[in-house]
């Protein structure tokens, strides 16, 4: 692994190349509270200094809308048109949490099901993770095998160092990224980034506000569909959704047409929810989740031990998302704690 140097004055020169030479996707602070990930034309609108973003920046590589196909019926006959691609893309500042969150997308839609939508922009994307300088209230990554500092699934990582950042290229695609702008870094000393960013990472993962024992709860979940702490927990839920949305490895969707009235449309997707009653109802009026009950289970099942059953990752990063935005305090902190007590009392 190559490390270097950048200092921050030249940070933002990179920044500014890279708008110029590339789609440059990055954190944008909206509001004091609200961090979004957004094309940005240069170096002055990104936010450098900010904990987590308040929407995962998933919504890149798997929009929250996207048209799939346009469609015109005139003269009988169905002509289908693709909407453009968007191009060589930088998405720049993503936590290490993200990255993870991308990775656990990967094999749902790049796996055994091609998703031509997903696949496109994933390979058009270049991934530059930034190290957390703080934790958020309610990040828990370490629980999940990540950490504050962990550049795995990054094409390159940045870490924050009194000098400006240190840059370490982990894959050819990051080589190749660095090499276009080669002038802007300096090579560093031996292990000099990855010692300040091992130091940084234990130093964040110090200040999670508590600790989050997973221990055996896959296996106790493996044998525990049907438990009463379900029920407890859907007559707190509203079924909002929030939680899905906000999710970095959530990844429901549906599918609609648009027609205009003059024989042509769109088909489109948008990302749904298992939270809402209707997602599995069926067109004969069944649905197998009928109330809140199994679709708080299906959540949580999907989280600690569907996504692991499927594709041996965990179906949460412990990005702490959730925790903050559910309207009812349902912290998915706090039922891996009730979880490993019912399992102590069985
Ligand atoms: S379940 Fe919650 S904490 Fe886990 S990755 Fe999703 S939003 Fe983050
Ligand atoms: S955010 Fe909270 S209340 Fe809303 S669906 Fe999720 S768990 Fe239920």
């Amino acid at each position: 692994m190559k490390e270097y140097t950048i200092t921050r004055e030249k940070l933002f020169t990179w920044l500014d190349s890279l708008a110029r030479d590339y789609t440059l996707v990055a954190p944008v602070a909206e509001e004091e509270t609200v961090t979004l990930f957004k094309p940005v034309p240069g170096a002055a609108s990104v936010a450098l200094d900010y904990a987590n973003s308040t929407v995962s920046p998933k919504g890149w590589i798997f929009p929250q809308t996207e048209k799939m196909f346009f469609f015109n019926t005139a003269g009988g006959e169905i002509q289908l048109k693709e909407p453009a691609t968007t191009g060589p893309a930088v998405l720049f500042g993503v936590r290490p949490c993200d990255v993870k969150g991308i990775l656990a997308l990967d094999p749902v839609f790049n796996g055994p099901y091609q998703d031509c939508y997903y696949q496109s922009r994933r390979e058009n994307t270049i991934l530059v993770a930034l190290s957390c300088t703080t934790a958020g209230p309610h990040c828990f990554c370490t629980a999940m095998g990540g950490g504050p500092a962990d550049g795995q699934g990054a094409d390159i990582l940045l870490t924050a160092m009194d000098s400006g950042y240190g840059v370490e290229v982990l894959t050819a695609r990051g080589e190749e990224l660095l090499v276009r702008y080669a002038d802007l870094f300096t090579p560093a000393g031996e292990n000099q980034v990855t010692t300040a960013r091992e130091e940084l990472g234990r130093r964040v993962a110090g200040q999670f506000s508590r600790r989050v024992d997973t221990t055996g709860i896959k296996e106790f979940l493996n044998g525990h569909f049907e438990l009463p702490y379900w029920e407890e927990l859907a007559r707190r839920c509203l079924g909002c959704g929030i939680c899905t949305y906000v999710c970095p490895t959530c990844h429901c969707f549906d599918i609609f047409d648009q027609a205009r009235g003059d024989n042509t449309g769109a088909r489109s997707r948008c990302w749904d929810s298992c939270m809402f009653s209707h997602f599995t109802r069926m067109a004969g009026g069944h649905n197998p989740r009928p109330t809140r009950k199994e679709r708080v289970r299906n959540r949580f099942l999907h989280k600690l031990k569907y996504h692991r059953d499927r594709y041996n990752l965990d179906g949460c990063v412990g990005c702490g998302r959730c925790v903050t935005k559910c309207p009812v305090n349902i912290d998915i902190r706090q039922v891996i704690a009730d979880l490993q007590e019912v399992a102590r009392h069985e």
